[in-house]
């Protein structure tokens, strides 16, 4: 691992006025603040309000009554508005990228990949929503006498609780089709990570959305979330398995719907005609790419028992030689976790794998030489399933390779968790490496990449099956999850039940005969 110790400077975007400007949006009429730092050094950027009840039950009422006003806005000038907001987000990238940076410590590579994420789910439902919010008609029980037509409503106020680890991209991403369907955001983004899903808000104001549709309280999650989940009615969470629970049960009590996109424990499968270079240059990206913070990361990887040796000697190799620092350019490869207390719970499950037996072959250690929340990427041999890392999410720079010696073997290993998000196949022959995706229980599965040909697929649901996740973002359930049918049916003239002096017997003998020509015709 290379150490360039730097001096460092903060972007120039990321001034105090600015920072000011941004956390002036967010209600906290108790002037309780909290600190929000800057990742690689510590140092306080801004004091963030923290919201109480009431500041949310007022944020939930201003919201409810522009959404109103949205709801009966023409369809084609929403959508007009994220025509301007596409513009606006790409001309902006760099900008956000810092607000990224600043907050998370995550390698500028990550944040500027990140900002693209809103942009391409706006093109995507551009495209869609029409369609997609269209009445539809059908018909109705009674050929040509009665019609049904499917009209979508907004659900009216959507809560939206997104995570630290892509905090534009969940804050914003999310609210995009919600918005669309005309609906009002509440969102509650975490603390720590706060600053990037506030400037998109304001680039979405600046691109036409009414001012108050799109509300931000801060807070912590026990704190803000009972309140938020009941004015809501609808919630979008991202986060925790453990936390998804708590949503979705409150979430159920109030007899609204959710989506809850949770945590995984991604596997990774080489088959044994897989490119080494191409494969291992995957597993880099898999198990280190946003220092190991991305729910859909590898932290699994099963090796055919031929090519465990050649495949690992490759990949720590180029572990060691990764540039791992804190820097506002394109330079290192990796960054910083997000904060010390996450850096303890990923050095946690390091430690208990060793003092069960785990083997480390690069990595393994915090470096506070490069920053307060720095950790060594980290290859582990010998885990097993008494181990933390073995079956729970460590959500870190973390990853631990087995051997498998049959396919049947490899998929078994594979899917034996409670996560199933994500899992990753990599084959010469895609015909075969289809057929092991097709065996694998998880809610995404990608050959020959990690996530990202997955993930940035925005026309196809994108979900966690298990412990990952209830529901989906992305593709038609992802904006159409934000909508109520209401099925409104027309009867032309009254011909249900007997008429005319019509005896019940005989009205039920043409009932029962139309019923099968009904099945004729349909078939036809
Ligand atoms: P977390 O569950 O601790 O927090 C997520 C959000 O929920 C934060 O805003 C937090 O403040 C809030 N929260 C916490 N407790 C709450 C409560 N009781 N009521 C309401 N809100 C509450 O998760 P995290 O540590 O911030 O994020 C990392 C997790 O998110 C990982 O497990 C990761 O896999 C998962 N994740 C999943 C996806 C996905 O699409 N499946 C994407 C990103 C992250």
């Amino acid at each position: 691992m290379t150490v360039t110790p730097l001096a460092l400077t903060r972007p120039a975007s990321v001034t105090d006025a600015f920072l000011r400007r941004l956390v002036a949006r967010v209600p906290g009429s108790s002037g309780a603040t909290w600190k929000l730092t800057e990742v690689y050094t510590g140092d306080v950027l801004v004091e963030l309000p923290q919201s109480t009840p009431a500041d949310i039950e007022q944020a939930f009422t201003v919201a409810r009554a522009a959404q109103e006003r949205w709801a009966a806005t023409p369809l084609k000038r929403r959508l007009e508005v994220f025509k301007r907001a596409h513009a606006l987000f790409v001309d902006r990238a760099r900008i956000v990228t810092d607000l990224i940076q600043v907050e998370s410590g995550k390698n500028r590579r990550m944040a500027i990949e990140e900002t693209c994420d809103p942009a391409m789910v706006m093109s995507h439902y551009l495209t869609r929503a029409a369609k997609l919010l269209a009445p539809v008609k059908r018909g109705g029980p009674v050929p040509f006498l009665t019609t049904s037509t499917e009209v979508r409503q907004p659900k009216g106020v959507v809560g939206i609780i997104a995570p630290w680890n892509f905090p534009f991209a969940t804050g914003i991403s999310d609210a995009v089709p919600a918005l669309m369907a005309g609906n009002a955001v509440v969102l509650k983004p975490d603390n720590k990570t706060a600053l990037s899903p506030l400037y998109g808000v304001e680039m979405l104001e600046e691109a036409g959305l009414p001012k108050g549709l799109f509300q931000v309280v801060c807070g912590e999650g026990p704190d803000v979330g009972p309140t938020l989940i009941d004015q809501a009615n609808y919630v979008m969470f991202t986060g925790s398995t453990a936390t998804g629970r708590v949503i979705g049960e409150r979430a159920g009590r109030n007899l609204i719907g959710c989506c809850l996109e949770l945590g995984g424990k991604n596997p990774m499968i080489v088959l044994d005609d897989a490119d080494l270079d191409e494969t291992v240059q995957g597993a880099i990206f898999g198990a280190f790419g946003n220092t190991g913070q991305i729910c859909m990361h590898i932290e699994r990887i099963y090796l055919p028992e031929s090519r465990y040796d050649e495949f690992k000697n490759a990949y720590v190799a180029k572990t060691k030689a990764l540039d791992v620092r804190a820097a506002y350019d394109f330079g290192p490869d990796m960054g910083s976790l997000v904060s010390t207390d996450h850096m303890g719970r990923v050095k946690a499950h390091v430690d208990d794998a060793v003092a069960k037996g785990a083997t480390v072959l690069c990595g393994g250690k915090p470096r506070p030489d490069l920053g307060p929340a720095f950790f060594e990427p980290t290859i582990l041999e010998g885990v097993t399933k008494d181990m933390l890392c073995g079956v729970t999410e460590t959500f870190g720079p973390v990853v631990a390779l087995h051997k498998y010696r049959t396919v049947d073997e490899a998929v078994a290993f594979a899917n034996d968790t409670e996560y199933g998000l994500n899992a990753s196949v990599w084959g010469g022959d895609v015909t075969a490496a289809r057929a092991v995706a097709s065996r694998i229980e998880s809610g995404n599965v990608n050959i020959n990449d990690i996530l990202a040909t997955a993930y940035a697929a925005k026309g196809t649901p994108s979900g966690g099956v298990k412990n990952s996740g209830v529901g989906a973002r992305h593709g038609d359930q992802g904006l159409l999850k934000y909508t109520d049918v209401k099925n409104v049916a027309v009867l032309k003239k009254q011909v249900m039940g007997p008429r005319g002096g019509q005896t019940y017997e005989k009205y039920v003998e043409g009932m029962l005969s139309g019923l099968k020509l009904m099945r004729r015709l349909r078939i036809r």
